[in-house]
């Protein structure tokens, strides 16, 4: 790294994203909410973007008393016409958008041997579609504005590792860390970073209604869920919370150089050990 870079990676280390336009999918809930949050404390324009527009609105007006501009785009990540046209209503009301967080997702749990075809394409399609979808607009501007951009993907330990029920989840999961990689190969020439974030299990709506899911497929109590699956490998026993992953993802947002590119971080209490 030279001098300058140092300097510039000094200078980073306020974490300022003033001047950038962020667009966070799946903005108007849990881990993507405090994120859109952070960044905007941080001084970034944001965009929240979610499947529905009323619940936007509300998480895009409660941001705007950080005294940061925003908005409520209403995008359903796995529509090819929706993302490009909610890319297109940013650009002409921010300009291009400088960081883009693809962290729209759900989940749904079962067997394999009983999982729907149609529920294995409804989870592929939020999260790879949407990952590819919403990456390659932002790309695109990120290109055409000549300067370039910070693409993060929310993955999981489950990017790293395999649980029971998920098998779409799992595959989806180590899946976005190939499309971040090429993205980084692609995107270095044009000064676009790409990584992934790995979180542990983390107390939003996602996971609070998978707990009585688990029980039951596992025939354990709620308790046992939490204890002996979900926190059962971390050192400490406790959940990641929502401001550790948004911390991880303000690091990977101001990070002025290709030097972090290709990378996936896990933030897990040490569930996962690289
Ligand atoms: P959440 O349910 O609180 O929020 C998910 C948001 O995504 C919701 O606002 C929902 O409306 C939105 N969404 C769902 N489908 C969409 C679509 N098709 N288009 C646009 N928006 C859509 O969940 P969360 O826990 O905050 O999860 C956010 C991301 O973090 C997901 O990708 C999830 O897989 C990942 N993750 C979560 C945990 C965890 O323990 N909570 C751990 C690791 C990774």
């Amino acid at each position: 790294m030279s001098q300058n870079a140092a300097a510039e990676v000094r200078a980073s280390c306020q974490l300022s994203l003033k001047g950038k336009v962020a667009l966070v999918t799946g903005a108007a809930s849990g881990i993507g909410k405090r994120i859109a949050e952070v960044f905007a404390e941080a001084g970034a324009d944001v965009v929240i973007a979610d499947l529905k527009q009323d619940a936007a609105q509300a998480t895009a007006d409660e941001i705007a008393s950080k005294g940061v501009r925003t908005l409520a785009v209403a995008m359903d990540v796995t529509d090819e016409a929706a993302v490009d046209a909610g890319f297109d209503q940013v650009q002409k009301a921010f300009g291009p958008v400088d960081i883009l967080v693809s962290n729209a997702g759900i989940q749904i749990v079962a067997p394999i041997q009983d999982f729907k075809f149609s529920d294995w394409k409804k989870l592929l399609a939020v999260h790879l579609d949407g990952g590819f979808l919403t990456s390659r607009a932002a790309v695109r501007q990120m290109i055409a504005s000549g300067r370039g951009g910070s693409i993060l993907f929310m993955g999981s330990v489950h990017s790293k590792e395999a649980s029971k029920l998920k098998s779409p989840y799992v595959a989806a999961k180590h899946g976005l860390e190939g499309l971040a990689k090429v993205i980084a190969k692609e995107g270095a020439e044009h000064n676009i970073r790409s990584n992934v974030i790995c979180p542990g299990f983390v107390r939003t709506p996602l996971v609070e209604k998978q707990i009585p899911e688990q029980a039951q497929e596992l025939g354990i109590s709620e308790d046992e869920v939490v204890k002996k699956v979900m926190l059962k490998d971390t050192v400490d026993g406790q959940f990641t919370t929502v401001d550790d992953v948004a911390q991880a993802a303000l690091t990977f947002a101001a990070w002025p150089s290709n030097a972090l590119t290709g990378q996936s971080l896990v933030v897990s209490h040490g569930w996962f050990m690289q």
